[in-house]
């Protein structure tokens, strides 16, 4: 079903030598673009991801623009200021520059409230490119809906394709909401539909996605092409347990079961503290060695009630072993995936979840919901253990395993670097880089058939 929706870009063959002229010459006798837009109306890449609107999708950018930039395609991420301390522009890395947009108030104004601002920042935008000779950019890709629209107005003014990345779908969200969360508006679905039907491109992060574009967005085939996200290698590798628990003032003999993300219903936080709470009753003696950090702060609906998952660990006995931790940089959560004896995601809905990804690549094995992309970051069995449902009794027979069983931790953990190994964003990119490619060479030869 899904694979004949799904056009997979391919790396081709250069077939041709570059020629001249403003765009890269590319593989296959196709171009790539020289300098893209990219577009991130909610959030920035500068921000710290693990809270609030910060979350993958900002690593993504940040990652495969530096890597496109490493391609030679340069590229300026517009992104909403929310602080006059914003400097108009800022470059993030060689050839990636993040040029902040006036569009409201820098502060009080939540996601919920910016479509009412993407007429004020599509306008900064165009005003942008304005003050450049024509054919500044060369395409336009946008990140998560809000930007698809402002995207949208943008490619056709500059006659440019636009490539849109959705990250999460409304639709796909609604359909497996934690109980009591608050669903997605219908306004966001139109918006999303909206995009899909403007949008050159879309990127799906897993066939799947892909699928659900399909389904849910009846996206075309021709639309479609599945990117793999990457994990930094050089940031997220394996390394010395003993340092970092150290490091963390973890107990050496202790079995670490870590959370790290945004708290928020969606991530279902709730059901590993239900599963570890049935695993003490089960197993009481465990008690003294087990420990559950809780890294990332609260966002999206968990927001309005941010204390509700300490609650929840005093209400089920457990606060003693629960640990919460603010959110933190790329480096030290490495600390926290190496120290730990394994990550643990039960959430409901995950495009992709990087962080899945990430422990692995530390050597750190996943428990992990087998819905979205997770079953594609996570190999059951093999990397982790993908569970079905979010029932807390299969939750903590699930975590028994890892500890109690120091040697399945070991392999596994073996295993989940070898299979994180493969997801460099290098590889992201330069696919990416292609998607771009076929994108112009279809306007090319669109713009052939009219003339
Ligand atoms: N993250 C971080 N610090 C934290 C917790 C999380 O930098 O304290 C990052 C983590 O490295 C990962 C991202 O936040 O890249 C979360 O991405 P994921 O795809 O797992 O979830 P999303 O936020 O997109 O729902």
């Amino acid at each position: 079903m899904t694979q004949h929706l799904v056009r997979t870009a391919r790396r081709d063959r250069l077939a041709v030598p570059p020629t001249r002229g403003r765009l890269h010459a590319l593989v296959g006798g196709r171009r790539r673009p020289r300098r893209i837009a990219m577009l991130s109306v909610h959030t920035s890449p500068l921000h710290q991801p693990g809270t609030g609107d910060a979350g993958g999708m900002n690593v993504y950018i940040v990652e495969l623009a530096k890597r496109l930039a490493a391609l030679d395609i340069e590229v300026e991420v517009f992104t909403r200021a929310i602080s006059s301390d914003d400097a108009p522009t800022v470059e993030l890395a060689p050839g990636v520059l993040v040029r902040h947009v006036t569009a409201g108030p820098f502060e009080g104004l939540l996601k919920e409230d910016l479509p009412a601002q993407l007429c004020a920042f599509t306008h900064a935008v165009l005003r942008t490119e304005a003050g450049h000779r024509p054919g500044h950019y060369d395409l336009v890709h946008s990140h998560y809906w809000l930007s698809g629209h402002v995207g949208w107005l943008a490619a056709e003014r500059w006659g440019v394709p636009l490539v849109h990345t959705m990250h999460t779908m409304a639709k796909v969200k609604n359909a497996a909401l934690a109980e009591g969360d608050t669903p997605e508006p219908a306004a966001r679905v139109i918006g999303e539909t909206q995009v899909v039907e403007a949008a050159d491109r879309l990127i799906a992060n897993t066939a799947e996605e892909a699928a659900e574009l399909a389904f849910h967005y009846g996206a075309r085939p021709e639309q479609l092409a599945v990117v793999h996200p990457g994990v930094n290698l050089e940031v997220f590798r394996p390394g010395d347990r003993a340092a970092a628990r150290a490091r963390l003032g973890l107990p050496q003999d202790a079995a670490v079961l870590l959370f790290a993300g945004r708290i928020q219903p969606l991530k279902a936080p709730d059901v590993l503290l239900k599963a570890v709470a049935r695993l003490l009753e089960r197993r009481p003696e465990l008690r003294e060695r087990l420990v559950v950090p809780v890294v990332g702060g609260p966002s999206g609906s968990g927001l309005a009630r941010p204390e509700s998952l300490h609650k929840l660990a005093a209400q089920l006995g457990i606060a003693d072993v629960v640990r919460f931790h603010p959110p933190v940089g790329q480096a030290r959560l490495a600390e926290w995936y190496r120290a730990a004896t394994a990550l643990v995601m039960p959430s409901h809905s995950e495009s992709f979840g990087l962080v899945a990804l990430e422990a692995q690549a530390c050597g750190t094995p996943v428990v992990a919901a087998a819905v979205g992309g997770l079953p594609v970051a996570v190999q059951g069995g093999v990397t982790g253990t993908l569970v079905d449902g979010h029932d807390p009794d299969a939750w903590a027979h699930a975590l028994e395993a890892y500890v109690t069983d120091p040697a399945l931790v070991a392999r596994y953990g073996a295993a989940a670097a070898r299979h994180a190994a493969a997801f460099g964003w290098s590889a992201s990119a330069a696919t990416t880089a292609d998607v771009y490619a076929g994108a112009l060479a279809a306007r090319g030869g669109a713009r052939r058939r009219l003339a």
